[in-house]
């Protein structure tokens, strides 16, 4: 049987990355601005929202992924704050996982700036695993745009633990023979699925490197950690027999979700991600003249603890606004403030047609929404995402107190 070979794929900076791209794009001269101290982030005027990707020039100013603007600023005063822009991001993670799909028999998107491929049984095809990363690395950029890192090894959690190593653009194995030299002296907060708590208890059994964790006995861990205890001793040991899966889009619903390069820890700047999904997903509805009338909220904290919540609508609906205020809703009701690592919105029974009535007043208040989404739709479709921003982001932080 041919040895099982996984790769991760995870690129670097993606934000980043990726909005350089679509300058790039716009105007081949433009200034890269991966090559200048550079952010992904709220607006500037606003002093609210936090680092969602930095560049490498801002990395040696000392800036960090989740801190503030004001604070980043304050490191480094010229430095350039580029929006946020959703729709780009799932455009580049579509071509990504594309061009990756040609390749692999199984991929497995795992959000949306990384994926599993299955790549076992390819070497006849290929050749050494090693020097075929090298080569699809290459060609990710030279199609695409932006460069990756990608991990090998016989299983995915050591694939990702490996292109988590030295960034950016750069290839690494963790095969089971290497995790004593590569893995085991790393601390144990690098272990995946090791959360912010798991860590905190294993400190305080002593535990402090992977390879300690490794060594440690499994009962003591069950006792203390219950079953995750003895998931991370598995880990710990470079044992993940799950396979690379790769998922079936619902039929019949549209979802938008982002896994969060920090740990958000601020309500306004979750509606404004839920607001950026919401725009996404509604902009694909109504491009296929779809209704929705469920709409859920998944949301997954520090700790790897999945929640979410779903309501249905009286009527199905495809404006944006409808689905934002829907999801805000569930947001609210669902988030006990724990810092949250993945924000999702899905919308499903989708049908054709609206098929209930709307209240008298509900009418006119939808087709003056829906004519709005109409007109952002045209003007995004002709000048391009960023052209136009709902005011409602700066409305409700206007209403909150500003920090400085
Ligand atoms: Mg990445």
């Amino acid at each position: 049987m041919a040895k099982t070979i996984i790769f991760h794929v995870d690129v670097n900076s993606a934000f980043l990355s990726w909005e350089a791209c679509r300058q790039l794009g716009n105007d081949p001269e433009a200034l890269d601005i991966r090559q200048i101290p550079a952010i992904i982030g709220g607006r500037r005027e606003l002093r609210h929202g936090v680092v969602l990707a930095k560049s490498i020039p801002a990395s040696k100013a000392g800036i960090k992924t989740g801190e503030p603007i004001v604070h980043a600023l304050k490191k480094c005063p010229n430095l350039q704050i580029f929006p946020p822009d959703f729709s780009v991001y799932r455009d580049r993670s579509d071509a990504l996982m594309e061009l990756l799909r040609s390749y692999a028999p199984c991929v497995q998107q795992l959000s949306i700036d990384e994926a599993f491929c299955d790549m076992t049984g390819t070497e006849i095809l290929y050749g050494d695993p090693v020097s075929f990363a090298a080569k699809l690395k290459q060609e990710i950029y030279a199609k695409l745009g932006f460069t990756v890192n990608i991990g090998i090894s016989s299983n995915k959690l050591l694939a990702k633990m490996a292109s988590d190593f030295e960034k950016p653009n750069k290839i690494h194995t963790l095969f089971p023979e290497e995790i004593r030299e590569k893995m085991w002296p790393l601390p144990v907060s690098d272990l995946l699925y090791a959360g912010r708590s798991s860590v905190q208890k294993l400190h305080n059994l002593g535990i402090f490197t992977i390879g300690e964790l490794a060594a440690a006995d499994p009962d003591v861990l069950q006792q203390h950690l219950k079953s995750h205890g003895k998931e991370l001793y598995n880990y710990a040991n470079g044992i993940d027999p799950s396979p690379v899966e790769e998922q079936s889009d619902a039929p019949k619903g549209y979802s938008n979700s982002i896994t969060l390069p920090f740990d958000c820890t601020d309500r306004n700047d979750a509606k404004g991600i839920i607001l950026s999904l919401c725009e996404n997903i509604g902009t694909r509805i109504r491009k296929d003249n779809a209704f929705v009338s469920v709409v859920s909220v998944t949301l997954v904290d520090a700790d790897f603890c999945k929640s979410s919540h779903q309501t249905s609508l009286p009527a199905g609906t495809n404006i944006t606004d409808v689905i934002y205020e829907n999801a805000c809703k569930l947001f609210d009701n669902l988030w006990d403030n724990s810092p949250i690592r993945l924000i999702g919105v899905h919308t499903s029974k989708a049908s054709d047609q609206c098929y209930t009535q709307y209240s008298l007043f509900d009418t006119e208040k939808n087709e003056k929404l829906e004519k709005l989404d109409m007109a952002i739709d045209s003007i995004r479709l002709r000048y391009g995402d960023n052209a136009i921003k709902r005011a409602r982001l700066l409305d409700e932080r206007k209403k909150e107190p500003t920090e400085d």
